[in-house]
């Protein structure tokens, strides 16, 4: 049986397109696209609304936003691993439209938005690279906050932002550190790219405690994930009952992916797809999901992220929960370390 499903994708996209072997490659949306029709999918091509630059400023600077418009003039590198070509600035704004549009649709009603954008987010802060990053990471514009930001200037807050890409999203944190309206949980590789969100980084001011990051050391695989989402992520998005929950969706955790020392199979990648569905349909405050594409550049966006959209769908998953008994005592010791911590804030665990 075909199933349908509607994303988001920017029409010029593929303009924003590297002179080199870069991985940020409009080849990214093929992928995910072909993926879909071999899992049985019949995807429907949504095109973001036009906005004007403005949009940008609720997240990031003016300043920076001129910045990136500047250098955008012609084909570059602005670090050492974040290119931008003469197209970019107007690519990445209407990448942050799609998530904004997203957004906008959850407010309307719709309990499930995707959203491919191009240039991918979490690692863009107010003002470029985030928390001493050495780079931006690929990422102009925050797509995922700024969708956030929507969300709450229309009265939906606090809003849950998860992200899953292996890298730590050090722009969404950055951005969001002191806000209490912004739950951000973050679980990531702890040995690499950007190197921060350690499990003692919890937000500050009145956001203590809103912030909670799960670094997973090196070899982590469906064992430790599975034991992290049903001990730390589920029982907080239960707690702060958001009004609406967002994936920063990264998929470069997948096995046949070379960004890390994380490693999950397609089967976990369908397992949190069903997960995210039962959060939506056991938490009655949130009124939809936003899944927004972060990272991923090979078979995690090929075969993860379609197990994924199936298991949020409500199709067949394997029931993997049993797993979380072979974590390792290391990371188990960690979970137990976050949950102390948090609860000095939140009584949640
Ligand atoms: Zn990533």
């Amino acid at each position: 049986m075909t199933r349908r499903i509607e994303v988001i994708i920017p029409s010029n996209h593929a303009l924003h397109r590297p002179f080199d072997q870069h991985p940020e490659r409009p080849e990214r949306i093929d992928m995910i696209l072909r993926g879909l029709s071999r899992r049985g999918f019949e995807t429907i091509i949504k095109r973001p609304t036009n906005r004007p630059k403005e949009v940008l400023y609720t997240a990031h600077d003016p300043e920076y936003v001129a910045l990136i418009e500047r250098l955008s003039r012609s084909r570059r590198y602005i670090d050492s691993d974040t290119y931008v070509t003469e197209h970019s600035f107007q690519v990445a704004i209407e990448a942050v439209s799609g998530s904004i549009d997203a957004a906008e649709n959850i407010a309307s009603g719709s309990r499930l938005e995707i959203t491919l954008p191009r240039p991918p987010g979490h690692h863009a802060g107010r003002s470029g690279s985030a928390l001493g990053a050495p780079t931006q990471g690929f990422c102009l514009f925050n797509n995922a906050a700024l969708a956030a930001l929507r969300l709450i200037n229309m009265g939906f807050e606090p809003v849950a932002i998860v992200d899953i890409d292996i890298h730590h999203g050090n722009g969404t944190q950055e951005i969001f550190w002191e806000d209490p309206r912004v739950i951000h949980i973050d679980l990531h590789d702890s040995n690499i790219y950007p190197g921060t969100g350690w499990y003692i980084d919890i937000g500050s001011g009145e956001a203590m405690g809103t912030k909670i990051n799960i670094p997973l050391i090196a070899g982590s695989r469906d064992p430790e994930y599975i034991y992290s989402w049903l001990e730390l992520v589920e029982p907080a998005i239960g707690f702060f009952k958001p009004r609406a929950l967002i994936i920063s969706a990264g998929f470069d955790a997948h096995e046949g992916e070379m960004m890390g020392y994380v490693k999950l199979s397609s089967d976990l990648y369908g397992w949190l797809g069903s997960r995210i569905r039962y959060l939506l349909e056991k938490t009655p405050s949130i009124s939809g999901v936003l899944v927004v594409l972060e990272g991923g550049y090979g078979p995690g966006l090929y075969e993860g992220f379609p197990e994924f959209i199936n298991g949020l769908l409500g199709g067949d998953v394997r029931n993997l929960e049993a797993m979380a008994n072979r974590a390792r005592r290391e990371h188990i010791d960690m979970v137990g370390s976050i949950k102390r911590l948090i609860n000095k804030y939140y009584k949640i665990y």
